[in-house]
């Protein structure tokens, strides 16, 4: 098709060029002619990872299968300990503080219902950087306590502790109780994950959902409509790893906080 030899003859260096025009919003009109948003994709490396799944097993199966995956320690990776003098996260919770450092005494298993998958956009080139570089910005710049995640999922498919799964993050504005925060490193709204990365992320959700008897995954912004998060490359992959898990997707196993 002419079209597609069109697509073929424009350099990696000329797709970029695009890329960028499109992410101002600019030449839209005149692109979408020539090279829809699909085939623009395709040709950002890296591309889709392919997924192939088998139905989920039952969760008595589950038991058995699913180790718990290699996960790099605060300490291995050099976090810094949480500042409880954040401005907007500054002590402790209690009735008179709703917004402090929250620590859940309950059972893990009665307090998290979903999982809510992220995307850094930030990203500094390798994945221990890139957790250095995000927790330095929640704390320094947003003013948490710490980095406002529980795990981090690394393109090399390294899996990052972030704050302690014990701790409410501060991921999702209005629905962080019994919210575990899952941040893929990179911009998803140009690229796809790694399939290192995919799989890494896949199998720690498969595990949180069997550990912590998950009910549903959702996508950052399908809490927060006023961000695109994760990016719309990893939100077209969220099925995959609802699937994968036994989880349902969307936002409908929220359970407003207890006091
Ligand atoms: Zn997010």
């Amino acid at each position: 098709m002419p079209q597609s030899r069109s697509v073929a003859r424009l350099t990696r260096r000329d797709l970029l060029g695009l890329a960028g025009m499109a992410a101002a919003g600019s030449g839209l009109a005149c692109l979408g002619t020539v090279l829809g948003y699909l085939a623009l994709d395709r040709l950002i490396s890296p591309s889709r990872p392919t997924v192939t799944l088998s139905p989920p097993p039952t969760r008595p199966a589950l038991f058995k299968q699913i180790d718990r995956p290699g996960i790099l320690t605060r300490q291995d990776w050099g976090a810094q300990p949480p500042n409880h003098e954040a401005p907007n996260e500054s002590g402790f919770y209690s009735a008179e503080n709703p917004d402090g450092w929250r620590v859940y005494e309950e059972d893990l298993r009665q307090v998290y219902r979903t999982v809510v998958i992220h995307h850094s956009v930030l990203y500094e080139g390798d994945d221990l950087s890139t957790m250095r570089a995000i927790q330095e910005q929640h704390m320094d710049l947003r003013g948490w306590a710490d980095i406002a995640y529980h795990f981090g999922v690394g393109q090399s498919g390294q899996v990052f502790e972030g704050r302690p799964l014990t701790v409410r993050g501060t991921h999702v504005q209005g629905f962080n109780t019994g919210s575990v925060g899952v941040v893929f490193l990179g911009d998803f709204s140009v690229s796809y994950p790694t399939s290192l990365q995919f799989e890494a992320g896949r199998r720690l959700i498969d595990w949180l959902a069997l550990r912590l008897e998950l009910t549903h995954l959702a996508g950052h912004s399908d809490f927060n409509g006023d961000t695109d998060c994760p990016g719309q490359h990893l939100r077209e992959m969220l099925p995959l790893l609802a699937q994968s898990a036994g989880l349902t997707l969307g936002t409908g196993g929220y359970v407003a906080a207890q006091g």
